[in-house]
């Protein structure tokens, strides 16, 4: 064949191939155009998956009649004028193929009146011929009409899922576009059928409010709020409590000035930031906005614009992963010092002496404010103490209600698992080995930064055997192995020997650990992060030396470990993201006893 032109109405099927996968990719770039248009209200219309129709009406500037015939061509755009706008993009769409590319496979039509105008006016694209403009009845705004998508191109149409499937992904995108745009009003209908509505929130900041509406307010109290700026980049939203972790990534959201986005940098920051506290494969809800001069982020790096360029990709990671760790550092025990206003209601949960969670602060009406209400549960049948065992009831003095630390008074140990204690308004059950494991973890943590960890020289090297990769990467982090208390060298292209190890790990199953820290840092996938490495072993290290169940605690022993849990960042869960403590409160176990108060 020879060297030719493409024909205008071809390309911008290829054009279209890359952006029109599916109908949600049409009502993406349709909601986009009314974003960057200025909307307050955004209605969308699908019947049978948005195969047979597709509607977008807004309420934005709309587009001036004599513009409609340009507004349809190829690489014709309102947004971008030179190479500067290009690199300092503000709006969501900017490359001018959005309309044309669904004109070529599809009956296209646009009816828009702009904003003070005296008339509408329409023009029609049929697989990309095009029809005169034509006045038309419309209020100032725009609506998009898009019916019989891909009709003319069947190996398209033919990967278009069920309807249910097609509009499932548009239902979703609307969850994500209502999320980047709280002011913003969003409502999809199936048919007669409202699928989502998203009005204007009510309340200011409409963030929390519209988080409600879409992902539930239910969620709410399980999210810890998140506020941070450095210089001109600023992070904000909201991320889920490690105890409140998902076996799927499906909560998670990323806005990056206004744009969803999935990045894998933006990914490997949360992940770095919950590293001591979640568990492999485990997964926290977050939905989070970064802010950033639009100069310091390359949008153009994709075709639907889903991923991102950071100018300095190593600078925000840091930046994103510092902030998302300082705020989970909060997730301990604590009376009433919370960090936000917001804080207070998301942790209430876990700090005994604060409110209920926001979503249902009536469950047990009178239950906090009720006068003598110490003395009432003082001299109720607590019901440890008439099951028989003398020597707890003793044991227990009991403080004025104003005098009880977060996690309450030990009173006994329950099957050398739980610590059980009295606290303000209940009963607190306390995982001792996932407790001690935290506080020594985060002792470790804080004593490396002190200096080398205390260490023993082994008379005999003890000899690992590993894989040649994994030796590598040891090597590679020798320096961490060595502030951790390691002293190791290669013996061999699969033989590692330690010639010193941590004190605390004297007397452990030195080979299994080691073992064990290796695999895991092999299984990190292509991040690397000294800092985090260095912590997986002390991680290790707390696990494997924290006391284990059954083993006898006197009560100043359970004390002991009650007020360091209170004083540990990141007490309320384990390493792995495991609870380290729960609680029952006086009005759940009336609940349980049907005792009204
Ligand atoms: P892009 O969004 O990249 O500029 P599009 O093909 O999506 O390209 O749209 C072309 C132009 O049509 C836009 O630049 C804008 O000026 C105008 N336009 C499209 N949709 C709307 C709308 N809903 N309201 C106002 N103007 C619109
Ligand atoms: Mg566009």
């Amino acid at each position: 064949m020879p060297i030719r032109v493409l024909p205008s109405e071809l390309i911008d099927q290829i054009a279209a191939g890359e952006v029109i996968e599916r109908p949600a990719s049409v009502i993406k770039e349709l909601i986009e155009n009314s974003l960057d248009a200025g909307a307050h209200r955004v209605e969308v219309d699908v019947e049978r998956g948005g195969v047979e129709l597709l509607r977008v009406r807004d309420d934005g500037c709309g587009i001036p009649e004599e513009e409609l015939p340009v507004a349809i061509r190829r690489h014709a755009t309102s947004k971008i004028a030179t190479l500067d706008d290009l690199a300092a993009i503000g709006t969501l769409g900017f490359r001018g193929e959005a309309l044309p590319s669904i004109g070529s496979v599809s009956h296209l039509r646009v009816i828009s009146r702009p904003r003070g105008a005296a008339r509408a006016a329409e023009i029609a694209v049929d697989a990309g011929a095009v029809s005169a403009v034509r006045p038309a009845a419309h209020p100032p705004g725009t609506t998009v009409e898009v019916r019989d998508l891909f009709f003319n191109i069947p190996a398209r149409r033919k990967f278009v899922r069920s309807a249910a499937t097609e509009t499932g992904h548009i239902a979703r995108l609307l969850e994500r576009l209502a999320l980047s745009r709280p002011e913003v009003s969003f409502r999809l209908r199936s048919g007669a059928r409202v699928l989502f509505d998203a009005p204007l929130p009510t309340r200011q900041p409409a963030g929390e409010e519209r988080l409600a509406q879409v992902l539930g307010k239910e969620l709410i109290p399980s999210l810890i709020p998140i506020e941070h700026a450095s210089g001109p980049v600023e992070l904000s939203g909201w991320i889920g409590l490690p105890t409140a972790s998902r076996a799927q990534p499906d909560q998670q959201f990323w806005f990056v000035n206004g744009r969803s986005v999935r990045d894998k940098l933006l990914a490997s920051a949360v992940r770095l930031g919950y590293r001591d506290v979640l568990y492999h494969g485990r997964h926290a809800a977050h939905v989070l906005y970064l802010s950033l001069d639009p100069r310091l982020v390359d949008v153009n790096a994709h075709p639907a614009k889903l991923e991102v360029r950071f100018r300095d990709g190593h600078q925000i990671h840091e930046f994103i992963f510092r902030a998302i760790e300082r705020a989970l550092a909060a997730t301990r025990p604590q009376a009433s010092a919370t960090p936000a206003a917001n804080a207070q209601a998301m942790l209430a949960d876990f700090a005994p002496g604060s409110a209920p969670p926001g979503g249902e602060p009536q469950r047990w009406p009178g239950q906090r404010s009720e006068p003598g209400h110490g003395m009432a549960w003082g001299s109720a049948a607590w019901p440890l103490r008439v099951s028989g065992s003398g020597a707890l009831a003793q044991t227990v003095s009991e403080p004025a209600p104003a005098a009880y630390a977060p996690l309450g008074v030990p009173l006994a140990q329950l099957h050398g698992i739980y610590i059980l204690a009295q606290s303000e308004d209940g009963l607190i059950l306390v995982d001792m080995h996932a407790a001690h494991e935290r506080v020594l973890y985060e002792k470790l943590k804080a004593e490396r930064g002190t200096g080398p960890a205390a260490s023993q020289l082994l008379l005999e090297p003890i000899v690992v055997n590993v894989k040649p990769h994994e030796l590598d990467a040891v090597l590679e982090d020798a320096g961490a192995w060595e502030r951790a208390g390691f002293e190791i060298d290669a013996v061999g292209p699969t033989a590692l020997a330690l010639r010193r190890v941590p004190a605390l790990l004297a007397g452990e199953r030195i080979t299994a650990i080691v073992q064990s820290v290796i695999e895991d840092l092999a299984r990190e996938d292509g991040l690397h992060h000294l800092e985090a490495t260095a912590d997986r072993f002390l991680g290790t290290l707390a696990c494997r030396t924290a006391i284990h169940a059954h083993r006898r605690l006197t009560l100043p022993e359970m004390d002991a470990l009650l007020r360091q849990m209170e004083a540990t960042d990141r007490a309320n869960q384990c390493n792995h993201g495991r609870p380290t403590w729960a609680r029952l409160t006086l009005g759940e176990l009336d609940q349980l006893f049907l005792r009204g108060r």
